[in-house]
């Protein structure tokens, strides 16, 4: 069971299942937990700009809605992407297959660009999970308490 995106309805599914393990934990903070969550669910939206989510428009209809240029400068991106993963050893005499890792390379970069500004991706999951934090507490009215 996993959380994913899906093209043609341009919409992220979250299972319920999901919500245990690493995910949820009714016996830790719950800001933990939102967070853990917040970033699966930013991690999913990333994926609508994928190699795969960005061949489909806003309504889940495959065509080409990126201008010529744009385009352009993504598969340039996507190319240097692939030739990065490409290098890096799994295990020794292993190496990664960028083309195959392409699809969650781009998700996890671009989670890293929206909640981390950069940096590495432990930034981003502090950020994303901070600003999950940030949320739970102005809902549940915590934040003023603290
Ligand atoms: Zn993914």
């Amino acid at each position: 069971m996993n959380a994913f995106y899906w093209s043609q309805a341009n919409s992220i599914v979250i299972p319920a299942g999901i919500l245990r393990d690493i995910f949820f934990d009714n016996d830790r903070p719950q800001y933990l937990n939102f967070g853990t969550i917040g970033y699966v669910i930013g991690h999913e939206i990333t994926h609508g700009f994928d190699n795969i989510g960005a061949q489909f428009d806003e309504i889940g209809n495959a065509r080409n809605w990126w201008k010529n240029e744009t385009k352009k400068h993504y598969n340039e991106k996507a190319q240097c992407m692939i030739k990065q993963y490409k290098d890096y050893d799994l295990q020794a005499g292993l190496k990664i297959n960028g083309d195959l890792t392409l699809k969650e390379n781009i998700g996890e970069f671009l989670a890293q660009k929206l909640f981390g500004l950069l940096g590495s991706a432990r930034r981003g999951r502090l950020a994303s999970s901070f600003h999950c934090f940030l949320i739970y507490s102005l809902l549940s009215g915590q934040w003023r308490n603290s």
